[in-house]
């Protein structure tokens, strides 16, 4: 008995995603609930065609050697302040990757739409990935970046905050996982611009988004600003702020549905590939 190609594909995919997940788990990049949420994406991502299963892996494996990298010099220089450390959970993961998750599906479900909505796909995880690249660059590297909030030079780590070192680090990281993305096969090379342009607009909404809406939280313990629900001293910190609703997560989220709405617009006006 064989078995029909798209339950051995699922299987194949599920495998797959499944030992690179744990096996992130092992590294601690992921808990328990992200390496879970990894499988559920990987699975469908490769049920899609291995070159989004292909992309997803090599900006996984971007994202986490980007966060390991001079991580003890970036926690000091945002202890305090960021709400999650370097292991991914189930939300961050959906965050970063839910779009992209739910374009594969449509994607397996209906081939037709493949070609456009993987350049939209595409941009999305470019997006997050340029975020990505922004925030651990920027934090890595001396100085203090800028609120743009409160038009003032703040804590490194603090959302909203930009930095001359972290914007360049976004511009190359969406052009080089752009380039990523056609090497591999997602997307055409005439859809590299419009890829790489949508990761940049996705990531400046982020930064717009948590430099306005995003929650603010307060120590009223060490008087410091946090993202924290419970500050690093164990005191509960208070709403300061923002609405919310809208945390870094979802402020996430919405980076990477910029992203893959400008990619679809700009497919409709210029039509590529
Ligand atoms: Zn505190």
């Amino acid at each position: 008995m064989t078995i029909p190609p798209p339950i051995s594909t699922a299987l194949l995919g599920f495998a797959a995603s499944a030992g690179i997940a744990f096996a992130a788990r092992r590294a601690q990049s992921l808990s328990t609930s992200g390496a879970l949420a990894a499988t559920v994406g990987g699975t469908v991502s490769m049920m899609a065609g291995w070159p989004w299963g292909g992309f997803l892996v090599v900006w996984f494996l971007y994202a986490s050697l980007l966060s390991r990298v001079g991580h003890r010099r970036k926690a000091q220089r945002t202890d305090g302040i960021v709400a999650k450390g370097g292991r991914r959970d189930a939300g961050q993961v959906f965050a970063n990757g839910g779009i992209y998750f739910l374009l594969a599906t449509i994607a397996v479900v209906m081939p037709h739409w493949a070609p456009t909505v993987s350049v939209v796909a595409a941009a999305a995880l470019v997006a997050a990935g340029a975020d990505t690249s922004a925030t651990e660059v920027g934090t890595w590297w001396r100085g203090t970046p800028f609120s743009l909030r409160t038009w003032s030079r703040v804590q490194p780590g603090t959302s909203g905050a930009v930095s001359a070192v972290g914007s360049v680090a976004l511009v190359v990281a969406a052009l080089l996982l752009g380039g990523v993305a056609v090497i591999i096969g997602l997307i055409p090379a005439g859809a590299l611009w419009l890829t790489a342009a949508s990761g940049v607009v996705g990531a400046f909404t982020d930064t717009v988004l948590g430099a306005t809406t995003q929650s603010r939280r307060h120590c009223d313990h060490c008087r410091e600003a946090t993202e924290q629900p419970v500050h690093r001293c164990g005191t509960p910190t208070r709403a300061d702020g923002g609405w919310a609703w809208m945390t870094n997560d979802v402020v996430n989220l919405f980076c990477t549905l910029a992203a893959a709405f400008t990619a679809a617009a700009g497919q409709y006006l210029l039509p590529v590939g």
